[in-house]
């Protein structure tokens, strides 16, 4: 019989008492859901333990039939984690937060732990590479159709939605072309076709926006980017506020397919939120300082940052993220890939690196490297041009960032 343990935090899934609902953003990254243990000390405590003992035979078995509310295998739940946990659900503003081992981990569970054969799914047509995957080869071999559909288009999305369906999945900004997607009309169509919304949050992070206040059902996050923040373990979290959801549904699949988060990576994250709303905002303020400075370079064609007014979705990224676009961008090179390939190897203090969301600056080309696995046509579908460079955009002096990419850009030419 599947053990059953309540969900971390209080059994009704509310903020622990360690964090009272008047706490803004702020401290709620400092101190929410922080639970010490009985040395009082300061800093988060890491279990690191895989298992826990009982103080005899019968609290074992009320531990597994769920009349007592305790620890019993790190693969279910722990100490470290559930502080992970538990913090991310106050920033998102979710009853349940579920740790996994990375962002696709979370993605594929949000998944997979709700559709059936027969099912289908509507999702954003621009997507990380690995989330194409799931939903392009993975789910329709357990026979689930899937229909992409350009995630900027209302009309499209109203089409597809015409059909019910039992999810939706999308992601906004989304990687590379930061696209900007109107979560709550997206939401609107799809709770008509009776379909659960999905929302990958990686690149907003809850600083800039939070999906289930504008409707969505389900956000996914790759804690691996901006929630740790500084490149160092992989991590991610499936957050929700529908307990049947949560109970019936996602925790059963966890549980005993066993994407568990690492405590240790638990506790790594949980030091990172604490400067989470601090990067997100500077990095998202040089991130706007460089598309500027970019946009008026004659070896640039196009500058793809929701934060200029020239983007196509800027009114409503403003609106749905907090005033900012994010720490994200792409430059288009008129050179295509030769002059993407000069302007990355001229960069002198930029990393060249397929990871984001670090305090180092990095930039890639995603074509030759993320988005190699997908077909000409889709690359091309998703604006994923030869000469585009991705940038994510660290905490250095934004003086040294501007001074590196356009030095890189006159070399480019
Ligand atoms: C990186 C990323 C993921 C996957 O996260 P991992 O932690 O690398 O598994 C999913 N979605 C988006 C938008 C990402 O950028």
């Amino acid at each position: 019989m599947p053990p059953s343990v309540p969900p971390a935090g209080r059994p009704d899934g509310a903020p622990p008492e360690c964090a009272p609902a008047d706490w803004h953003p702020r401290t709620r990254m400092v101190r929410g859901g922080l639970e010490r243990g009985p040395h009082m000390e300061t800093s988060e405590a890491l279990y690191l333990t895989s298992g826990f003992v009982y103080p005899d035979a019968d609290a074992a078995r009320r531990a597994f039939d769920g009349t007592d509310d305790r620890y019993v295998y790190s693969r279910f739940r722990n100490p470290t984690n559930a502080q992970f946990e538990r913090r991310l659900a106050l920033l998102e503003g979710a009853r349940f937060a579920r740790a996994t081992a990375s962002g696709m981990a979370a993605v594929t569970a949000a998944l997979l732990s709700q559709v059936s054969t027969g099912d289908r799914v509507v999702a954003s047509r621009d997507l990380f590479v690995s989330c194409h995957y799931v939903l392009s080869e993975l789910l329709p071999r357990f026979g689930v159709t899937v229909a992409f559909v350009p995630g900027a288009d209302l009309a499209a999305w109203r089409t597809a939605l015409a059909t019910p369906a039992t999810c939706v999945f999308l992601e906004t900004p989304s990687n590379p072309g930061l696209e900007i997607i109107d979560i709550a009309a997206v939401a609107d169509l799809a709770h008509a076709a009776g379909a659960r919304v999905v929302v990958d949050n990686a690149f907003a992070t809850p600083v800039l926006q939070r999906p289930l206040a504008l409707g969505a059902d389900v956000v996914v996050h790759s804690a691996t980017k901006y929630l740790d923040g500084q490149g160092r373990c992989l991590g991610g979290l499936v957050l929700c506020n529908d307990e049947a959801f949560d109970t019936d549904i996602l925790q059963p699949f966890l549980r005993h397919t066993g994407p568990a988060l690492s405590p240790f990576n638990a506790w790594v994250m949980v030091k990172g939120l604490e400067t989470l709303d601090l990067r997100v905002r500077a990095q998202g303020a040089s991130a706007l300082a460089l598309a500027e400075a970019a946009a008026g370079h004659a070896a640039v064609a196009a500058v793809r940052y929701p934060g200029l007014p020239e983007h196509p979705g800027h009114a409503l990224a403003m609106a749905q993220m907090d005033g900012c676009g994010g720490a994200m961008l792409a430059l288009d090179l008129a050179g295509g890939q030769t002059a993407a390939f000069r302007l990355l190897d001229s960069l002198r203090l930029i990393d060249i690196s397929n990871n984001l969301g670090d305090a180092k600056s990095l930039a890639c080309h995603p074509a030759t490297t993320t988005h190699q696995r997908l077909s000409e046509e889709d690359r091309r579908a998703q604006g994923i041009t030869p000469g585009l460079v991705r940038i994510s955009v660290g905490l250095e002096d934004p003086r040294d960032l501007v001074a590196d990419v356009m030095g890189a850009l006159d070399r480019a030419r």
